[in-house]
């Protein structure tokens, strides 16, 4: 009899993964084909903003695919039209903002590409500014604004006026000249292990962005919805991008992506030059019109910023914990020795879900839903693979005896 890791292999794309069998999840919990619980604290990548099978999720899955769940973009829904002018409220967009709705990161990243082309084609400016460490989408487009050597080299050429730099102020403002179209920036490189933006690189980016005539494009895939406490992280940062990026979060484990775009960025796509034939469907509106409405009318923004700082206040007492980085529930937990993939692994064994971006960092990005009981029970099982781990390496005096 072949085991469902026979299966895998044979049937599906060898590209990794596959951790474990999951068959259902409720709330912060998952459970395997053995009926093993997990505790969820990675949420499907910083996605499933809601837990597993919430209520709400449920209801307007269910509802809107027993209403109408497709139509292509030959037609607008009432969900998508509420949907648009939502993600403008809360993007603070004012009226001149609009809103493209895609099925997933990376392609809401590829036209926000489409959208420094076509700025680049208006003021003949060629060049799409990227910052090392960026993680933007497997696509070719997004692909080539992520400079990852592991993710891009097998697939060069990648798109041509692509320049990558350190994220320093310093950096910045040497490479910041007339060619720029367009610069993107994660405000929180969650990927590269949850690495903030320096202080001050976000305000500075916008004024050589407005002096240079290039568009600041935000790439909040991983950090929008509400992750960081904030609807969007720029938000914190006193600042007004010219386009952001959304996908995660905002459908709670339904595909969807969106590109928003402020002021005069608005006005670069015309009929033609862009759609899709799921994007923005129905389905996927309705479910995150639900989703980010029950974020909003329990507020639950709060508790994200609240449960953040708990976890990172009680986190960096444990052992072979070095600190935190991030804001909200978008956490990395640097690591003492470069052990994170033991520590992963120690904590899947116990039942505890987390990943590893980085060799020395551990990233959660749990439900915003969670609360003492959730928190509990992850600092025992994380502490409990946390001393495992250090059970194993050699203290400095052992080392030198
Ligand atoms: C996950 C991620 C993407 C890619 O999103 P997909 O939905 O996987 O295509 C792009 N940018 C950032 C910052 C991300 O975290």
């Amino acid at each position: 009899m072949s085991t469902w890791q026979d299966d895998a292999s044979r049937d599906l794309m060898s590209l990794g993964g596959r951790l474990a069998l999951l068959t259902r999840g409720e709330g912060s919990h998952v459970w395997d084909a053995d009926d093993r619980r997990y505790l969820d604290f990675l949420g499907g990548i910083a996605v499933n903003c809601l837990g597993h099978a919430h209520p709400v999720f449920v209801e307007a899955v269910s509802k809107q695919a027993a209403t109408l769940a497709h139509i292509s973009n030959y037609f607008a829904s009432p969900a998508q039209l509420e949907l648009a002018a939502r993600l403008k409220r809360l993007a603070g967009t004012g009226d001149d903002g609009r809103v493209f709705l895609s099925n997933s990161g990376t392609e809401a990243n590829e036209m926000a590409i489409k959208l420094a082309r076509l700025h680049g084609g208006k003021t003949g400016k060629s060049t799409i500014l990227v910052l090392n460490g960026a993680f933007h989408g497997r696509t070719m487009g997004a692909l080539s604004i992520t400079p990852k050597a592991a993710y891009r080299d097998p697939f060069e050429p990648v798109l041509p006026g692509v320049r990558s730099i350190d994220a320093t102020l310093e950096a910045l403002e040497a490479a910041f000249d007339d060619s720029i179209a367009a610069l993107f920036v994660e405000p929180i490189q969650g990927e590269a292990g949850v690495v903030p933006m320096p202080d001050g690189f976000l305000a500075r980016a916008r004024e050589l962005a407005t002096e240079r005539g290039a568009l600041l494009v935000l790439d909040e895939v991983q950090t929008g919805s509400g992750r960081t406490g904030e609807w969007f992280a720029f938000q914190r940062e006193g600042i007004v991008p010219d386009a952001v990026t959304l996908a995660k979060s905002i459908g709670a484990g339904f595909p969807l992506g969106a590109l928003i775009t402020f002021g005069a960025a608005s006005d670069l796509f015309y009929p033609g030059t862009h759609n899709s034939t799921f994007g923005g469907n129905p389905l996927a509106s309705a479910v995150a019109n639900a989703v980010l409405g029950y974020i909003e009318s329990e507020g639950l923004l709060e508790n994200v910023t609240a449960r953040g700082a708990q976890l990172r206040t009680a986190v960096a007492e444990l052992p072979l914990v070095s600190g935190t980085r991030g804001e909200g529930l978008l956490i990395g937990i640097t690591l003492t020795a470069p052990v994170a993939a033991e520590v992963r692994a120690a904590a899947h064994e116990r039942g505890l879900i987390v990943n590893a971006p980085d060799a020395d960092v551990i990233r959660i990005a749990p439900a915003y839903t969670i609360g003492d009981a959730e928190i509990e029970e992850f600092l025992t099982l994380f502490g409990e693979a946390l001393s495992a781990v250090a059970a194993t390496i050699p203290t400095p005096t052992e080392t030198h005896a």
